[in-house]
């Protein structure tokens, strides 16, 4: 493969675009691999989507290799085995919705569980037929609140998806094992230096759950290692053990639950002084911690969440929030919504709750995460109570959000934990029967009597995999691509016109043809200067530059990552790169 700049859908921009903020963003917009035509939306351009591709393709590899078979659903599906699965109305507002000329209703898919649980419905009816693993690269759509860092965060965005079909706990969790060990060498071989960590299941339900994080202080999980083992978790999903006997919070357990009608603002505080109240006198007598309860309603409506949170602190001052928080006529306190921008944004997550200092506790069986302001407020479903407190475990279930670097590591108690933040670049999940549950998928087990097939499912960002990989390898002077995933291997910059450029484009050629992806810079209407600064800033791994010592029959070899640069004779540069 040849490419040649003078004809290539590039322009390099020598300013930052002013409403990028993260370095993957500035420099993939900058370099010419990205360009914005929406909200949330971003046209791939040839450099772009040849390592869009590339990445695809290491993924492609890794999936048939373990032996998931490729399919292609429609993004665009019907509403009714959403409805049926419950999320058509669990998403709420981070899904797309339509309606078609005939007044059928329909979405855009954000994953397609429903769809691949439907497939197997469709066409296995034995035992014999499984297990079976899906997948699948494919644009997915979200309306996520708050698309962000470009392609980091997009509402249309490449998704890598895949669903397994078990008959069995062991046949899952070998399913979900191979996926772990498959995700461990795609993430590796496309140069990320990720952690592996214990997610929260949220909305998805299921068991097990793990997220892959590429580290990098724009990332927007916060995630916890520990100094001694290899215990890693979100901060989301840190599991505290179950409390010793005796443990004065322990009780607390009991008062996790599913609000079963939509709450009111009044409904809530009632809840409020019956239920935290009432335990309050034990929290401020252990001495640990002070509850508040905060009332969330959302604009226009009458429903509204309630969080109860413990604040560490000033206990005085906590126990007058948390009676004024509980009095009726003080709701509207957190009832103004241009004050807490971040709570109508819909993402109350670890950071918001850190920066507000805020310890807290989220129970996985409710609706907690990106859809928990936002989402709909389902009768019974999104009644969202999340107790939070310290050291609060009733039977193990429960997942605490509530750590600060310094903690004990819960895994070997040795330990320190220390925090990190992170990108999800991939998500495994042990789903079980949530989906073929709710489409009756049953095939004829080996007595006769229909088995219900448990599913996985495996998650990973494709588009945001590239926006990950360049977070990790830039420099003040523009992208430094891995090798596996560069847009082309080879850099050939003609410094001068003439003999110059005719040498660089005859060296191109024969790279080209030994295999090799070339980019030339055959560009005669900028200067050799512009042309090293664009080198540098697309990030070839290495670049030839053909400039005045050809006269002596020697090109310059440059390296993007180290910055080295040998001299080498001409005649020798297709030996020594291919
Ligand atoms: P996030 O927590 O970042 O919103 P998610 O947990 O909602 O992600 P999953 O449902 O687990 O995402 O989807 C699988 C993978 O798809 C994620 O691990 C992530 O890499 C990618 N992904 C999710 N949302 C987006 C998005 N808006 N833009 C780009 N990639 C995304
Ligand atoms: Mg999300
Ligand atoms: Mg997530
Ligand atoms: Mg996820």
């Amino acid at each position: 493969m040849l490419l040649r700049m003078s004809t290539l859908l590039l322009r390099t921009l020598r300013e930052d675009p002013a409403d990028a903020e993260v370095p993957s963003h500035r420099l993939l917009l900058r370099a010419g691999y990205v360009r914005r035509a929406a909200p949330g939306g971003y046209t791939w351009l040839p450099l772009g989507k040849l390592v869009l591709d590339r990445v695809s393709e290491i993924i492609r590899t890794e999936m048939t290799g373990i032996g998931d078979q490729e399919v292609h659903f429609p993004a665009l599906l019907p509403a009714e085995p959403y409805r049926t699965s419950g999320r058509w109305t669990e998403y709420g507002d981070d899904i797309f919705t339509l309606t078609d000329r005939k007044g059928a209703e329909h979405l855009l898919a954000p994953t397609h569980e429903e769809m691949a649980a439907l497939l197997v419905k469709d066409l296995f009816t034995s035992y014999r037929d499984f297990p079976v693993t899906l997948f699948q690269i494919q644009t997915k759509f979200r309306d996520e609140a708050r698309p962000r860092a470009g392609v980091l965060r997009g509402r249309e965005f490449l998704m890598k998806d895949a669903y397994s079909f078990d008959l069995d706990e062991t046949g899952l969790r070998a399913a979900y094992d191979r996926h772990r060990a498959a995700y461990a060498r795609i993430f590796t071989t496309l140069g990320l230096d990720f952690t592996t960590v214990h997610a929260a299941s949220g909305a998805m339900g299921g068991s097990g759950s793990e997220e892959f994080l590429a580290a990098t202080p724009v990332g927007e999980d916060t995630f916890v290692g520990c100094t001694s083992c290899d215990y890693a978790a979100n901060t989301e999903a840190v599991t505290t053990r179950a409390p010793a006997a005796g443990d004065p919070h322990a009780h607390r357990a009991t008062e996790v639950h599913d609000t079963p009608e939509t709450p009111t603002i009044a409904s809530l505080v009632e809840l409020a002084n019956a239920r935290a109240l009432a335990g309050r006198t034990d929290w401020t007598a252990a001495d640990t911690l002070k509850n508040v309860v905060l009332t969330v309603r959302r604009p226009g409506t009458e429903s509204a969440e309630l969080l109860v949170i413990g604040l560490p602190g000033d206990r005085d001052a906590d126990l007058k929030r948390v009676e004024a928080a509980l009095h009726p006529a003080t709701v509207a306190v957190f009832d103004d919504w241009p004050a807490h921008p971040e709570l109508v944004r819909g993402y109350l997550g670890p950071q918001l709750l850190a920066k507000h200092g805020v310890r807290y506790l989220v129970d996985p069986r409710v609706v907690v995460g990106t859809s928990w302001l936002t989402g709909a407020n389902e009768p019974g479903r999104h009644a969202t109570d999340v107790v939070c407190g310290r050291d609060f475990t009733p039977d193990g279930t429960i997942e605490a959000a509530e750590v600060r670097p310094g903690d004990p590591c819960p895994a070997c108690g040795d330990g320190e934990l220390t925090m990190r933040r992170g990108i999800e670049v991939g998500h495994i999940f042990q789903l079980g029967r949530r989906f073929t549950d709710a489409f009756a998928v049953d095939v004829l087990g080996p007595q006769g009597k229909p088995v219900r097939p448990t599913m996985g499912c495996y998650g990973i960002g494709v588009s945001r995999a590239v926006a990950a990989i360049a977070e990790q390898h830039h420099d003040d002077r523009g992208l430094v691509w891995p090798a596996a995933v560069a847009p082309c291997d080879v850099h050939v910059v003609a410094a001068g016109k003439g003999p110059q450029l005719d040498a660089a484009l005859d060296l191109g050629e024969r790279l080209a043809a030994a295999g090799l992806r070339v980019l030339v810079d055959d560009r005669t209407n900028v200067s050799a200067g512009v042309k090293f600064t664009d080198a540098e800033l697309i990030g070839i791994p290495r670049a030839v530059v053909v400039g005045r010592r050809l006269a002596d029959g020697y090109v310059e070899l440059r390296d993007r990552a180290t910055g080295e640069r040998t001299e080498l004779p001409a005649a020798d540069a297709l030996e020594q790169l291919g």
